[in-house]
């Protein structure tokens, strides 16, 4: 919680400052919440979800003389309101030897450290998983794949560069099948500026992949890089179109003022949020949980 706390202090600073210029003491009338409204929509909430907090705030409070204090925890309940039915740890079914989870994403947004992170964690857990390394396209994605299986002591499925991804996604299956491994994770390409092509691959993959097991993919992670704040909408709403994401991951909350954008997603398209991460190193990922989230996130 205080890692979390000091990751997201510069999204919850900007908060917090500009709370306690508006409040130390003031009655909340519409002039106040107009200025409160503009402030979460600076912070990243975006336009709906600053509208629907300030709305409920004003519910309970309006016409009060209310401090900053009162409004952050009234603010932090609201928001923890809206995380909550979001906040769905990831629930791998171990018997289906293996659960499959296609992470998917644009290129840098973590999908491989993330990959990494979730192989430490089940691995400590004394679970077999194996890697895909389906982003054929970037040697530098293979080898970082590699990197992390030895060091979390997964076998990584691998190919030259510009190999089929979906042959090899077909493979890494029937290996892990063979092996009777519980997890298996699938990297995949991230090329965003070649959208039909990359859609293309993705739907190939998840068909070769249904031959062996028709319920597979068993989850379809979206791995969103919280740095780029608005623009995960909009990578939201294209691979949803793609591939049919059932959750996400958010990265790089240790480094961004843009926590907030979190909030705004959850409003927005409901998916699981099932993971966070806030660093680098392989215990830097969080399961994500809605309260703890909204109190560091407000301060
Ligand atoms: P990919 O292209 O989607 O596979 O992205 P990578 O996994 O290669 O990550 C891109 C960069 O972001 C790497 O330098 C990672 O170390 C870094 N990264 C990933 N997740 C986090 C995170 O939660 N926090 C920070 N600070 N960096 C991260």
């Amino acid at each position: 919680f205080s890692r979390l706390r000091s990751g997201l202090s510069k999204s919850s600073s900007k908060l917090t400052l500009g709370i306690g210029d508006l409040f130390t003491k003031r009655k909340l009338d519409d002039e106040a919440l107009e200025e409160l409204e503009e402030l979460l929509i600076t912070s990243d909430l975006g336009v709906a979800t600053a509208a629907r907090v300030t709305k409920r705030l004003a519910k309970t409070r309006f016409g009060q003389d209310v401090d900053s204090d009162e409004i952050k925890a009234t603010l932090a309940e609201e928001i923890g309101a809206i995380l909550a039915p979001v906040a769905v740890p990831l629930a791998p079914d171990f018997d289906r030897k293996p659960h499959v989870i296609l992470v998917v994403g644009v290129n840098g947004a973590g999908k491989t450290t993330t990959i990494g992170k979730m192989a430490k964690f089940y691995r400590d857990q004394g679970r077999s998983v194996t890697l895909a390394a389906g982003d054929t396209f970037r040697a530098a994605a293979v080898e970082q794949l590699k990197v992390w299986g030895e060091r979390t002591n997964c076998p990584v499925v691998a190919r030259e560069t510009g190999a089929d991804a979906a042959g090899l996604a077909f493979d890494a299956l029937a290996d892990a099948r063979k092996r009777g491994d519980d997890l298996l994770f699938i990297d995949t390409a991230g090329r965003l500026q070649n959208k039909a092509d990359l859609m293309a691959e993705l739907e190939k993959i998840v068909r070769v992949i249904k031959k062996q097991d028709e319920t597979a993919p068993h989850d379809v992670l979206l791995v969103l890089d919280a740095t780029v704040g608005q623009n995960a909408h909009s990578q939201v709403e294209i691979f949803r179109q793609m591939v049919g994401v059932t959750g996400l991951v958010l990265t790089k909350l240790d480094g961004t003022a843009r926590g907030g954008v979190l909030v705004a997603l959850a409003d927005k398209f409901q998916l699981p949020v099932h993971a966070i991460g806030i660093g680098e190193k392989a215990s830097d990922l969080r399961p994500f949980a809605a309260d703890a989230f909204a109190r560091s996130l407000v301060g």
